[in-house]
């Protein structure tokens, strides 16, 4: 029983922690996706950005140029606007390194043409992958880029003030013009091995993400699917222990109004013999036959006091839990003994002992019920017609049991009638017995995972042999 309570117990806290284990897993992947997708979209804003870049950066060169060839200075001016592009992006990430107020990095990126709704994505993912291998990677090409970019930027002032006070002759033009294209194509270098190499950190992360996110999914499906067996498994267990239990009630039922048709007419019949002699015995005048009635009816109520004895030996049985301790089977044999003194013909009953065992582990009351409805059947169904008389009670241990064995030389048991005498209510003579009795030893000895035997011949006797076990053996 209580193994059995550790195994549910087991299987319980089994439960439980598939729970925990579908509750975290499922925890977990949403957390991962959360991140999955703010990353997916943080790379997605520098690629943006880039693009804002590398084109401003592109306007800025060519404005430059043509401003050195047309010295317009609506080029000028519009040259100085597109270069305000990479050098806000600059700003932002010189500003996350020196880890300066968000504001300026804010204006940076903006600066830098993204939009205001990538700002937080661009910041976060710079603060918290700036030293991963592939972010660090994009970052140096930044770095780089930004410095062609200042000197773009120093070439740009140089122009313009060479232009303005007419120091521009053909030949600086010329160099100006060669650095300037120089210039342009290691920006472009940059640009493209900042996309290049943010892509590749974007699909590792993704490939990445895609396997946490195939274990993750599995490990719940499968927590799910054990947790379902396991609970189907408790189901199909729980409906066939209700089968058994139903077909246990119905069985039950049947011997319960087989119960209440019995006693009320066992209990009925000695009050119904009782009302009859009373009134034969009213009128009767002869002491003799008076007296004669009197036994009959002493007779009655014993019979009708023995019923109620064995009913309530029953629900004893059936109400009573189990309560193992030592008992002396020597005295519960004298206790029996004693208690059926009444109808012992001392002359004529011997009753001999041959105990082999007398300290038992077990239930008292119950082995007390059996020895007593044993020993009462013994002296009832004795053959008055023989000169002796005999019972024979032996104890002895017999591998692990104990064995308890009663014997008479009485009328013994015809065997068209042996399959029936456990049965409830079965009397082969009902003027001496309910039927109970042997029922009832029976139902007790189940109780004490015991069995009961009987060896019987008719006209020379029977032997009812009752093995219980040897809870010694067992440490109880
Ligand atoms: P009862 O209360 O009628 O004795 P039991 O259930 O004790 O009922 O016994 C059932 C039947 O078995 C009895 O009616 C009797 O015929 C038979 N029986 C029981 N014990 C003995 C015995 N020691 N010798 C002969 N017959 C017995």
């Amino acid at each position: 029983m209580s193994q059995l309570i550790f195994f549910r117990k087991l299987r319980s806290s089994n439960l439980f922690i598939l729970l925990i284990v579908v509750f975290l897993s499922c925890a977990l992947l949403i957390i991962i996706n959360f991140f999955t997708i703010k990353t997916l979209s943080a790379s997605r804003a520098y690629v943006n950005g880039e693009s804002h870049y590398s084109k401003a950066q592109k306007d800025a060169v060519r404005h430059l140029i043509v401003y050195i060839y047309t010295r317009d200075n609506r080029e000028l001016e519009l040259y100085k606007e597109e270069l305000k592009v990479p050098q806000g992006d600059g700003i932002a990430r010189v500003g996350l390194l020196n880890h300066k107020s968000d504001a300026v990095i804010r204006n940076g990126f903006l600066d830098g043409r993204n939009k205001e709704e990538d700002l937080d994505d661009l910041i976060w993912m710079f603060r918290n992958f700036k030293n991963v291998s592939f972010m660090a990677k994009a970052i140096k090409e930044w770095e780089q880029a930004d410095i062609y970019i200042n000197q773009l930027s120093v070439i740009g002032i140089d122009a313009e003030r060479k232009i303005k006070t007419s120091k521009f002759d053909s030949v600086t033009k010329q160099k100006m013009l060669s650095e300037i294209g120089l210039l342009s194509n290691e920006l472009t270098i940059n640009e493209r091995n900042f996309s290049n190499t943010l892509g590749d950190g974007t699909l590792i992360i993704k490939g990445l993400l895609i396997n946490i996110n195939i274990f993750f999914i599995l490990i719940i499906i499968s927590s799910v699917s054990f947790y379902y067996s396991i609970m189907i498994k408790r189901l199909i267990a729980s409906k066939k222990e209700i089968e058994v239990k139903n077909e246990n009630l119905i069985i039950l039922n049947g011997e319960l109004d087989n119960f209440v048709y019995s006693v009320s007419h066992d209990l009925r019949s000695p009050i119904t013999s009782l009302k009859g002699l009373i009134e034969v015995a009213k009128l009767e005048d002869d002491l003799e036959q008076i007296n004669y009635y009197l036994m009959l009816m002493s007779q009655s109520l014993n019979k009708q006091d023995q019923f109620i004895r064995d009913i309530v030996d029953y629900s004893k049985n059936k109400r009573i839990g189990i309560i193992v301790k030592t008992v002396s089977l020597n005295k519960l044999i004298e206790d029996a003994i004693i208690l059926h003194n009444h109808n012992l013909n001392e002359d004529k009953i011997i009753i001999t002992k041959n105990l082999f065992v007398d300290e038992v582990r077990s239930d008292s009351l119950r082995l007390k019920i059996i020895l007593n409805n044993l020993l009462s059947n013994a002296i009832k169904y004795l053959d008055e017609s023989k000169k002796e008389m005999t019972i024979s009670i032996r104890t002895y241990n017999s591998g692990v049991f104990h064995k308890i064995e009663i014997e008479d030389n009485g009328i013994g048991i015809q065997d068209e009638y042996k399959d029936h005498i456990f049965d409830m209510f079965f009397a082969i003579n009902k003027n001496k017995g309910s039927g109970l009795g042997l029922y009832i030893v029976k139902e007790t000895l189940e109780k004490l995972n015991g069995t009961i035997a009987v060896f019987s011949e008719s006209n020379v006797g029977s032997k009812f042999t009752i093995t219980i076990p040897n809870l010694y053996l067992y440490g109880n």
